[in-house]
């Protein structure tokens, strides 16, 4: 089924809670269940759409606890914001989405990142296996070239890479094209370590491995099937070796970079490239299924501290391991 602001703006404020009552509760089928006791049985507060838990007193309402907590978003607000983040395949920039829904950038801005945070909160971690797909992507460094042409180098400078992003696509065994499953790591640099454990911790030992001739991946041979296409002679070997699946991946990604945010920071990295990860393997969802299940999964998922720090000070640790100086932007070179 498809879904429109349309058909969204006809359904009457009842409709639109039980919508959003069967996302976040659906093992109750829509039945509210208290977040701090887990009873089921509850009393209804109608004037104010809130219900108060028999068992412990706890007043709750529909978004208390989630993602959405304490947000000024009316219920059908949140609706029409999930159909808006699912309609957008290339992703959505915080500027765009504060037109949409009229809100403040920083709401805007902490709105998406709250969704990007549910969607690697709730991410699937069950190991891959069949065919999988290995490479990394090199994001970030930036040079400011000289305004006047003698004072430029006499060859082009390469910038220097800040991150990079490897990304496990795993391929669908009835040959639909594009990948199955994409997960996805951001490390400091592509070495034969940051490889090994990206893989092994993600994929069954003895699955097929294509990877590119790149070095850091030799070590994969010992575990796995590895079947290697050398970009130098082709991109395609003769025994179907090519890493297609991840190029496709890389360059959803750009498009998000270049043609949506524009410029990404290290510290949020990892959560866009894992949002660009959940937007190519649900590129045949209808729209409604991707607003339902953003949606359930940003209901289900319990708000953190990350970005109810951000309003006070700003600040809001890095979801990768290694350290790099904050204030290096990522956008503008590929
Ligand atoms: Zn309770």
């Amino acid at each position: 089924m498809k879904l429109s602001l349309r058909k969204i703006n006809k359904l009457t404020d009842a409709e639109v809670a039980d919508k959003l009552k069967l996302l976040r509760w659906p093992s109750t089928n829509g039945e509210p269940v208290c977040p701090d006791c887990a009873c089921d049985a509850v009393y209804v507060i109608a004037t104010r759409s809130q219900y108060r838990c028999k068992r412990c007193g706890h007043t709750f309402s529909i978004i208390s606890g989630t993602v959405f907590h304490s947000s000024k978003l009316s219920l059908r607000s949140i609706l029409q914001l999930g159909l808006l983040w699912a309609n957008a395949a290339k992703g959505k920039s915080a500027l765009e989405l504060r037109r949409d829904i009229g809100l403040n950038h920083k709401s805007s801005f902490v709105l998406l990142h709250k969704l990007r945070e549910a969607l690697l909160t709730t991410a699937d971690d069950t190991p891959m296996d069949g065919d999988v797909e290995i490479d990394g992507m090199h994001v970030g460094g930036h040079i400011r070239h000289a305004n006047r042409a003698e004072d430029r180098p006499e060859q082009n400078e390469a910038p220097t890479p800040v991150r990079c992003v490897l990304a496990l696509c795993q391929r669908n065994p009835e040959h639909l094209g594009g990948s199955m499953r994409t997960r996805v790591q951001v490390v400091e640099t592509e070495t034969a370590e940051t490889a090994f454990d990206f893989i092994t911790r993600n994929v069954v030992q003895g699955t097929t491995i294509y990877s590119d001739g790149h070095a850091g991946y030799d070590r994969i041979g010992m575990w796995y099937d590895l079947r290697r296409v050398n970009h130098r002679r082709a991109y395609h070997g003769d025994n179907g070796e090519n890493i297609n699946l991840c190029e496709n991946y890389f360059s959803r990604f750009r498009r998000l970079q270049f043609g949506q945010v524009h410029k990404i920071t290290p510290k949020y990295l990892a959560e866009y490239a894992n949002e660009i990860a959940y937007r190519a393997d649900t590129r045949r969802w209808t729209n409604e299924h991707i607003t339902h299940d953003i949606l359930a999964r940003a209901l289900q998922t319990k708000r953190t501290e990350t970005f109810r720090r951000y309003w006070h000070s700003g600040v809001v640790p890095e979801t990768v391991q290694e350290d790099i100086p904050d204030d290096v932007q990522l956008g503008n070179v590929g």
